[in-house]
């Protein structure tokens, strides 16, 4: 059946198999998708929302037509730890008068009204398409009821048509940019970081927070993940930026080293070698304290010693299964890759919606032979090399899980949908366990691939 399934013409450059003999990498990307490939990448808008999303004591305001507010409702299902107002969605709902007439009364009017019934800290107003195409002056606006009511209002230009995703995080980063350098510093210690690019949404950030906490070293502010506008204010105080999820946050890192000299490093919490890395990297970096790295170290001992024995019994289950990821960025797929091979999983398909040529010439370095690397795919494609390589399990995030179930092989979500943390030792722990559960399930036995009903 896989066979039957072709690649749109169009599409070829962005697809590419990892052969002995096979030419070298140079995959087209960072490109706006293909007319009617009905890519898994989302718009410019969607991009900003899921960075800004979890700042949890700003209201957010979708200026636009209330489809783009319900594309994004709750999109991230982001925890707080205290106030919970990313939770609700509020929509300008713009009708065809708005469009005509403009819209920029109907967002001063909510925007007051929104700000005297909540009392947020901040206020992130979202242009989407139409704003784009009717020419709203949303800076004006968001400037005026930010001097009435004392708040800063931020516009996000994120006019969905404008770019790929990737442009969405840029113009979140931007928004973050103008409220950050405006709060206090004094009594931050020389030993801090913010956390840049964990989004919080099964309470990694927590997690995260909590190993760098002791090993005796500040967290001034996480972006985004259990969001405050104050912290976010004051993180140019910060002496280092620790950078997960790369692609959207990576923008908003050098523009803090360009502005206030606040060097950054990438990292990535997700599976024990990634998560070490990213606890000894840091330490590495204050070495005029070495008791920060002695606690890293004891850190990574006592957890490895607590869940690996675990582990081996997933790995006994799983050693031989093939896995196929397809999730946002890329350096999430370096990490799943390890991961996968922690537990005896191979990969054979690897690909990410906002991947550069870089990520993927790494991805190609670590990929064994017959790995299909792909960038901004689409549920065609996607179910042609789940059934072409045999793969066990598909990895991604909402709209890849239809795909997985369909074609009868497991799933695990590694996006904005999950409920269970998945950073941090205790998060590949319950990686291997949703993995070995999805995987070994008896259900995929009836699956008509395996001969099953029909
Ligand atoms: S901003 Fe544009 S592309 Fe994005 S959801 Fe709204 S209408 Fe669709």
């Amino acid at each position: 059946m896989a066979e039957m399934i072709g690649i749109l013409e169009g599409r070829e450059g962005q697809v590419y198999e990892k052969r002995q003999d096979g030419p070298e990498i140079d995959i087209a990307c960072d490109t706006k998708s293909l007319s009617g490939s009905v890519s898994q990448r989302a718009c410019v808008f969607c991009g900003s929302r899921v960075v800004l999303y979890p700042v949890a004591d700003a209201i957010h305001i979708v200026h636009g037509p209330i489809g783009c507010a319900a594309y994004t409702w709750d999109i991230r299902g982001a925890v707080s730890s205290g106030p919970e107002l990313h939770r609700l969605s509020f929509s300008t709902d713009l009708q065809e008068m708005d469009v005509i007439y403009g819209g920029e009364k109907k967002l001063y009017r909510s925007l007051v009204e929104l700000i005297d019934q909540y009392q947020p800290n901040a206020a992130f107003i979202y242009s989407t398409c139409i704003i784009g195409l009717i020419g709203d002056d949303i800076d004006a606006v968001c400037k005026k009821v930010a001097k009435e009511k004392g708040i800063p209002v931020m516009p996000v230009h994120s006019e969905g048509f404008k770019g790929t995703k990737k442009d969405g995080y840029k113009a979140a980063c931007s928004a973050l940019m103008k409220l950050i350098g405006t709060g206090p510093t004094e009594g931050i210690s020389k030993y801090s970081i913010n956390i840049l690019g964990e989004f919080n949404l099964a309470g990694e950030a927590w997690i995260i927070r909590e190993y760098y906490e002791k090993m005796g070293i500040e967290v001034v502010a996480t972006m985004t993940g259990d969001g405050r506008i104050d912290a976010i204010r004051r993180s140019h105080g910060a002496s280092l930026n620790v950078v997960q999820c790369s692609g959207s946050m990576t923008s908003l890192a050098k523009d803090m080293e360009e502005k206030y000299g606040i060097p950054y490093i990438r990292v990535s919490y997700f599976g024990f070698e990634d998560m070490s890395k990213s606890l000894y990297d840091v330490a590495a970096l204050f070495p005029d304290r070495p008791e920060i790295m002695k606690r890293a170290k004891e850190i990574v001992r006592d957890e490895i010693r607590k869940y690996y024995p675990e582990m081996q019994k997933f790995k006994a289950a799983l050693t031989g299964k093939k896995a196929a990821i397809y999730v946002g960025g890329a350096f999430k797929t370096f990490s799943l890759i390890k991961a996968l091979r922690t537990i005896g999983m191979s990969v054979v398909l690897a690909g990410s919606q906002t991947g550069n040529k870089d990520d993927y010439r790494r991805l190609k370095e670590m990929c064994q032979e017959g790995t299909v690397i792909v960038d901004d795919s689409n549920p065609v494609e996607l179910s042609k090399f789940v059934l072409e390589k045999e793969a066990d399990l598909l990895i991604g995030g909402v709209k890849e899980r239809p795909i997985a179930f369909k074609l009868g092989v497991g799933f695990c979500d590694h996006n904005h949908e999950r409920k269970i943390p998945l950073a941090g030792f205790v998060g590949m722990y319950n990686f291997a366990k949703e993995v070995y559960e999805s995987v070994m399930s008896p259900v995929w036995q009836f699956a008509p691939r395996k001969g099953g009903l029909r």
